[in-house]
């Protein structure tokens, strides 16, 4: 069975602005990287279907939809937040972005997909309960997370989250549904400077100093989530994948490199064949400089795949 790969063109025509970093080239890097390398060939392609209104409010207020909905720009830009606005391709781009993670979920629980990566924009998991921020609308990953748990009534799900910024809006969503353990590593005193004091039992916050290379980033993950994950022993794993903690990308500083993506999917992966009959959902988060960007992307879905 292949993994799925999940993306839509209407992705691309949510735009903030030539400066600014979360750019729609973004998924065109990475699709011509895993085009040239041979890995769509190796994966069942779908476009990403419009999450519904009943799926979006699995985790977000019915008021924050409706709100951002009457936000929406027919033309120029709205400003949501310092750093986030909306034109008029967003909604149907947000909606895109929940919708390819609600697809995925399907996929994986039908055993029609072995794995599944969700190449879509805007990313999600600074996007809270009732709140967009940080370049999110809609909180991708949480949406597919309540619909595995919901609609397919699975009882343990994990979140495992890479992005070199703590994923505030996932904790505010999740920090009280003992259903889903969330395992976190993010670079300490960088945007959106939350994550040291947990919000919740089922929370694993691992905030690491900057400069901390790939040697301290594997050491948590076995000393931290490791131990979590086995005890949890979910029945399917999510990732929000963001690759902004790459040594290349200036969004952050970290330092990894490729080989940490690929050896931190690794260990997923393990986890997930012991527990969740291999069951993996991956959407992708930040990383925004394009070459280190889709190059880790690569890395990561050679281990999701599964070639050499
Ligand atoms: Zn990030």
């Amino acid at each position: 069975m292949l993994p799925a790969y999940i993306t839509h063109s209407d992705c691309i025509k949510h735009d903030m602005g030539h400066q600014h970093p979360e750019s729609p080239d973004r998924l065109g890097a990475i699709n011509d990287m895993l085009l040239i390398k041979g890995l769509l060939d190796c994966m069942l392609s779908y476009e990403a279907p419009l999450a519904t209104e009943a799926q979006l409010m699995q985790a977000h207020s019915a008021l924050y939809i409706h709100t951002l909905a009457g936000m929406a720009p027919t033309e120029g830009h709205v400003q949501v937040d310092p750093d986030t606005s909306m034109n008029p391709g967003t909604w149907n781009a947000a909606l895109r972005a929940a919708g390819a993670a609600v697809l995925a979920t399907d996929l994986v629980i039908a055993g029609r997909a072995s794995a599944a990566f969700c190449n879509v924009r805007p990313p999600g998991h600074h996007a809270e309960y009732a709140a967009a921020g940080g370049f999110c609308f809609f909180n991708n990953v949480a949406v597919g997370m309540r619909h595995a748990l919901n609609a397919h009534c699975l009882q343990r799900v994990a979140l495992i989250d890479f992005d070199v910024h703590h994923g505030n809006g996932s904790e505010d969503i999740f920090c009280e549904d003992e259903r889903v353990l969330m395992c976190s590593i993010f670079e300490d005193k960088l945007y959106p400077f939350s994550g040291n004091a947990p919000r919740g039992p089922n929370m694993v916050n691992v905030p690491l100093p900057s400069r901390s290379g790939g040697e301290a980033f594997r050491a948590a993950v076995t000393n931290k989530w490791l131990p979590a994950l086995e005890a949890f022993q979910p029945q399917l794993i999510f990732i929000s994948a963001g690759f902004d903690g790459h040594r290349e990308d200036d969004m952050g500083n970290l330092g990894l490199v490729e080989a940490d993506y690929a050896w931190v999917t690794q260990r997923i992966v393990e986890v997930a064949q012991r527990h969740a009959g291999g069951r993996i959902v991956s959407c992708l988060e930040g990383g925004y400089v394009l070459s280190p960007l889709a190059r880790s992307v690569a890395a990561h879905l050679k281990v999701l795949i599964d070639v050499d």
